[in-house]
C-alpha cells in the first residue's frame, strides 16, 4: 500500500513529454496517421516495466480512443494530448498530496488530521471524488477474500453452483457471504483510492537521504534511505548504512536548516490560505511559492548527491524567503 501512488509520483516524464510535444506539431493532413499512431504507442511504451498500473490505464485509454470511438482522427489526436497532459496534472497534484498529507519531514507542527483537512480546503475538489464500488459472492474467512476456496472452471455450463454456493457458506458468518470491492476505472480513481487508503491508516511517507525520492514508512522502524538502486548496482540503503559521516538526517545540521526554512515557508503559504481562506493575506502566490519548492528541492537534491556544499545549499534556498 502507497508504492503505487509513491512510484507514480517520481516517475520521470521528462523522456515522455518531450515525444508528446513533437507529437503536437504533427499537421494532421500531411502526416500519415499510421505513424501517429506510432509516435503515441512509442510514448506510451516509455512506461511500460515503469509503472504498472499508469501504463495499464493510459494504454488502454490510447487503444480505446484509436479502435473504439467514433471521434475524427483530429478529435482522436488532440483528445490524446490532452490526456497525456492530465497525466502530467495528476503528478503535481498528487505529489503536493503526498508531501502535504503524509510527507514526515514537513509541517511537523499538525497532526495528520489538521494536514489533511487543511489540503482539502486547499483543493476542494478533492473532497468532491467519488468511487464505485460493487458486491460480489465471493469466500470470506476471517474478513479477507479467501483464496483458498477459489475454484477455476472453463465452461460456466458446467458448474454446480448450488455446490459451490453450499462451500462458500460453508463456514461464513455472513447470511450472504458477499465481498465489496472497488471497480477502479482510470488512473485518478487508482491513485485517489491509495491515498485515501494511506491517510485513513496513517502510512507515512518521506524523502531518501541519498536520492532524494519519496518512499513508503511500512512501519514504525526509523529509515533514512529507500531501497532503489543508486548506483548501478547497490541500493540507497546499502550505501546509506556505510555513509559513517551522515549517520542521520537528524544529525546532519545543514539539513536541519534547509527543513526549519521548508517548514517556515509551508506555513506562510498554506496556512492563512488553509484555515482563513482568505488570499488577501497570503503573502506568497501559488506561483512564487511552486517556483522557491522546484528551486529548494533541486538544491537539496545537490547537496544530498554531494555536488554542492551544506553552505551552498542554504543559500540558494533562502533567496525569496524574505
Ligand atoms: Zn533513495
Amino acid at each position: 500500500m502507497g508504492t503505487g501512488i509513491v512510484d507514480f509520483c517520481e516517475l520521470d516524464f521528462s523522456e515522455f513529454q518531450k515525444r508528446i510535444q513533437a507529437l503536437e506539431t504533427v499537421v494532421v493532413p500531411n502526416a500519415c496517421m499510421e505513424d501517429i499512431r506510432a509516435g503515441f504507442y512509442e510514448a506510451v511504451d516509455l512506461l511500460k516495466g515503469k509503472h504498472s498500473y499508469a501504463h495499464f490505464f493510459l494504454n488502454s485509454e490510447v487503444v480505446r480512443t484509436f479502435w473504439v470511438s467514433d471521434k475524427s482522427t483530429e478529435e482522436q489526436i488532440s483528445y490524446l494530448l490532452f490526456l497525456f497532459q492530465y497525466y502530467f496534472d495528476l503528478q503535481k497534484i498528487y505529489s503536493e498530496a503526498l508531501e502535504f498529507c503524509l510527507n514526515t519531514q514537513v509541517l511537523t507542527e499538525y497532526t495528520l488530521s489538521e494536514r489533511y483537512v487543511m489540503f482539502c480546503n486547499l483543493r476542494p475538489d478533492f473532497t468532491q471524488h467519488m468511487l464505485r464500488s460493487m458486491y460480489g459472492v465471493a469466500p470470506i474467512a476471517n474478513g479477507r477474500f479467501d483464496t483458498s476456496k477459489l475454484i477455476q472452471f472453463d465452461n460456466p455450463a458446467e458448474v454446480d453452483t448450488q455446490k459451490v454456493l453450499r462451500d462458500i457458506h460453508r463456514d461464513s458468518d455472513y447470511s450472504v457471504s458477499l465481498w465489496q470491492y472497488f471497480a477502479i476505472q482510470s488512473l485518478e480513481e487508482m491513485l485517489y483510492l491509495e491515498l485515501m487508503e494511506m491517510v485513513k491508516r496513517g502510512i507515512r511517507v518521506k524523502r531518501c537521504a541519498l536520492c532524494d525520492q519519496y518512499f513508503v514508512l511500512a512501519d514504525k522502524r526509523r529509515r533514512d534511505y529507500c531501497d532503489r538502486i543508486y548506483d548501478g548496482k547497490r541500493t540507497c540503503k546499502q550505501i546509506g548504512a556505510k555513509k559513517k559521516f551522515n549517520q542521520s538526517i537528524e544529525d546532519d545540521i545543514y539539513l536541519q536548516e534547509f527543513q526549519r526554512i521548508y517548514n517556515r515557508m509551508y506555513s506562510r503559504y498554506y496556512r492563512m490560505d488553509a484555515w482563513d481562506g482568505n488570499r488577501q493575506t497570503n503573502k506568497l502566490t501559488e506561483e512564487q511559492f511552486q517556483s522557491w519548492i522546484a528551486e529548494a528541492s533541486k538544491a537539496r537534491q545537490a547537496y544530498k548527491a554531494g555536488e554542492i556544499s551544506g553552505e551552498d545549499m542554504l543559500t540558494r534556498i533562502s533567496m525569496g524567503t524574505e
